[in-house]
Parts: C-alpha cells; sequence; structure tokens
C-alpha cells in the first residue's frame, strides 16, 4: 500500500470515529464492494472474507439469486407493516416451516429481536400451557452466551463488558455453566419454562459442548416440561455442515431463533420457528414489529433459504470445514493450542504465551484474508459456504505463514 493511497482509507476512519459512537474496534480496512467470498477496500485492494458478516454471509456477497428476488421484489412492494397482509409473508413463513419442520413462524428482523419474541413467547407459555404461578417464569441461560445485546438479553450475559452500566436488568434468568448437563438438570424447578442455549457458542469463542450434551439437556427439557430453545442464528442454515447444528446430535429443539444468514447479507430478517403449542400463544396486539415480515425482507428471505438449500450449502459446509480443519491442525505452529469447529465454523486458539489473537488478524489482513479475533485468543475463520476450495486452499499459505509467524 502506497502512502497516497493510504490516505483515502484514512479519511473514512477518521470520519466514523469523529461522527459515531465507538462501540466497535474495527479491522482498519474500508470496504466498497463485495462479491462471492471477496471484498475490495477504497485503495482498490482485495481481500478474502473469512468472517462472513459473523455467518451472515454464509451464501456469500451479493448471491445472483438474492439480489435478483431482491432487485424484483423492491420494484413492485417493500413495506405493509403487519397492518396489512402482503402477498411474500405467507409463502416465506411456509417455506421456513417446510425446511425445517415446525408448524409455525414469525418473522423479525434481527437476531436479538427473535431470541426476545422467543422469550416472551416462552414466559406466556408457561403462564398459560404449563401453569407457572404469574411473574415467577424463569429461563435457564448457559455461562458465556451470546444472544444480542437488548437490555433484557445482556442482562443475562456473563460478559461483564456487556452488561456494566446498562442495569438494571430484566429478572427472571438462571444461569449455569455451558457443557455441564448435570448442571442444567439441578437447576430446573417447577418455575422453569424454557432452556435457551447455542448448540455451539460462536461468540464465546466457538465452544464445541461435549458429545451428547444436546442430546441429553433435550431428553431433561422432555422430562420436565421445558421449552428447549436453540438460538440458531450464527450456527443455523448451513455454517456448521448441518442445516442445523443441533442436528448434529438428532435434536429438535421446542424452539428454533434464526437470523443472519437468512437474510442473505442483504437486509436483517430472523425468525421464531415452534410448534402451535408455543406460537398460539401469541394473539393480536401481544407482539409486533413494524419491519417484521415485511414483502421486501420475505422476499429475500425466500431466496436465502432457496440457496442454502438448493446449492446444498450445508453439505459443503461439512466437507469444505473438515477438510479445512484437517490443514489447519497440520500447520505446526508454536503458538497455535488448538484448531476446533464444526463445518466451516472454526476456532483457531491462540496460545496466551503467543500474545492475543488480535495482531494475528492484523497480519492476515496485511496478506489480504479478512478474520477477526473472537474472546482474545481465537481467530475465527467462518467463510462464506459458497467459497470454492482451490481459493481456500491459496489462503492457506498465508494462514501458515502467519500462524508460524
Ligand atoms: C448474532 C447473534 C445474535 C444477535 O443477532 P443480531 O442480529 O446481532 O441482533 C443472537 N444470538 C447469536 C447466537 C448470535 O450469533
Amino acid at each position: 500500500m502506497t502512502q497516497a493511497t493510504a490516505s483515502k482509507t484514512d479519511l473514512y476512519l477518521t470520519e466514523a470515529d469523529r461522527f459515531s459512537a465507538h462501540n466497535y474496534k474495527p479491522l482498519p480496512v474500508v470496504l466498497e464492494r463485495g462479491e462471492g467470498a471477496w471484498v475490495w477496500d477504497v485503495d482498490g485492494n482485495r481481500y478474502l472474507d473469512m468472517l462472513s458478516a459473523y455467518s451472515a454471509l454464509n451464501q456469500g456477497h451479493r448471491h445472483p439469486r438474492i439480489m435478483a428476488a431482491a432487485a424484483e421484489q423492491m420494484a413492485k412492494l417493500t413495506l405493509t407493516s403487519r397492518a396489512f397482509h402482503n402477498d411474500q409473508m405467507g409463502p416465506f413463513v411456509r417455506e421456513l416451516c417446510e425446511a425445517t419442520g415446525y408448524e409455525k413462524a414469525l418473522p423479525m428482523n434481527t437476531g436479538a429481536e427473535a431470541v426476545e419474541t422467543a422469550i416472551k413467547a416462552v414466559r406466556k407459555w408457561g403462564y398459560q400451557v404449563k401453569g407457572v404461578a404469574v411473574g415467577k417464569a424463569e429461563i435457564i441461560v448457559c455461562e458465556n452466551n451470546f444472544h444480542g445485546r437488548t437490555t433484557t438479553i445482556v442482562g443475562f450475559s456473563s460478559e461483564e463488558q456487556y452488561r456494566e452500566g446498562f442495569g438494571p436488568f430484566t429478572p427472571g434468568f438462571v444461569t449455569v455453566p455451558y457443557g455441564d448437563a448435570d448442571a442444567f438438570e439441578a437447576a430446573v424447578t417447577e418455575n422453569t419454562v424454557g432452556f435457551l442455549v447455542e448448540p455451539l457458542q460462536g461468540e464465546g469463542g466457538v465452544i464445541v459442548p461435549a458429545d451428547g450434551y444436546l442430546r441429553r439437556t433435550a431428553e431433561i427439557c422432555r422430562e420436565r416440561g421445558v421449552a428447549f430453545m436453540g438460538d440458531e442464528i450464527q450456527t443455523g442454515l448451513g455454517r456448521t455442515g448441518r442445516l442445523f447444528c443441533c442436528e448434529w446430535e438428532d435434536v429438535r429443539p421446542d424452539m428454533l431463533i434464526v437470523g443472519k444468514a437468512l437474510g442473505g447479507g442483504v437486509y436483517p430478517v430472523s425468525a421464531l420457528i415452534a410448534d402451535a403449542e408455543y406460537m398460539d400463544v401469541f394473539h393480536p396486539g401481544d407482539h409486533g414489529s413494524t419491519f417484521g415480515g415485511n414483502p421486501l425482507g420475505a422476499a429475500i428471505g425466500r431466496a436465502s433459504l432457496g440457496v442454502i438449500l438448493d446449492e446444498k450449502l450445508s453439505e459443503r459446509s461439512d466437507e469444505l470445514g473438515t477438510w479445512l480443519t484437517s490443514r489447519l491442525r497440520e500447520i505446526d505452529s508454536p503458538h497455535v493450542e488448538e484448531v476446533r469447529g464444526r463445518g466451516l465454523m472454526i476456532g483457531v486458539v491462540i496460545k496466551e504465551s503467543s500474545g492475543t489473537a488480535r495482531p494475528y488478524c492484523e497480519a492476515l489482513q496485511a496478506r489480504g484474508i479478512l478474520a477477526k479475533e473472537t474472546h482474545h485468543q481465537v481467530i475465527r475463520f467462518a467463510p462464506p459456504l459458497t467459497i470454492e476450495q482451490a481459493t481456500l486452499e491459496e489462503a492457506l499459505v498465508d494462514i501458515e505463514a502467519v500462524l508460524r509467524g
């Protein structure tokens, strides 16, 4: 990068810094174009996107089928609000139900909204169906969780920084260690209505729970009349080598929460998916969203889901992920503690004695690979599921050089 071109990037960095809140610490790269697994910055440099917007870009940047669906819908109708029906929402929820095997789906926009929707639904189900005394409903959550950034959700985060300064928080949440089914079982009371869990903790550092954990907790849920609420916002829609990560243990959550890739990297689309037993607690006026289920989002959601299924991106993620994980494990580096994950959701853990993961991500950026550290020690590799194996093969040369560094 020459001095003259560097200043263009610097200008944008300065502007964002000057005119916005400092709630992120992005890599110092300013992107202006994307296609498939590739993005270009304002200085004309090309990078491989190995983050995929935290798995919101499973289909890659500007997938032609999703772009066409968006353009077609934009030329017709974009927003009705739920005060009226539109001709996209019905087909969207039907296709979501058909793809997942549930009776109902309720579209929202962001992931956090879908989680909030699930919390409301499970509490009301607890009072009306399970018979919990009013105001007593408890939801069990896991340590090291990530479910979004609303005040209710950060209230049950175990990450001090997510909470500090934002209280008081919503009561009714009980935290147990992740991956410990016995601890979960011990925490269940007659007031427990739901168990909110990520089948693999993404933000928490790509933590894969021990074999049998999901199956055992789902069993306990069934025995004790507790709704198993799978947050598959990041792990779902092919990312981990299955359509949903819970499938690794043949678990069918009572409530399935999806987002991110449901919008194909184009538009925020999320949903709560569940059977009528849970969804029917909602009556007109109970819950809503101005943009939830809007025709543009629904058309994009249909195309995004269609691409995942028709292009067999779950299978692709499984194959490429298995291959990439073993290739990463073969790298002989004094700095790597462990390589873990499922499908194309891979965490490379840097030893604490080698510093944090951040400088490795900066070194990768200098070599044209964009990856982001999570939880200080982990480099997350989660490229679009459409990526070519040959592209990954080339990237491995740079990844190896950085990790050996
Ligand atoms: C990203 C994420 C969310 C929140 O989604 P937003 O769209 O950022 O609100 C919730 N749960 C999980 C597991 C996530 O990865």
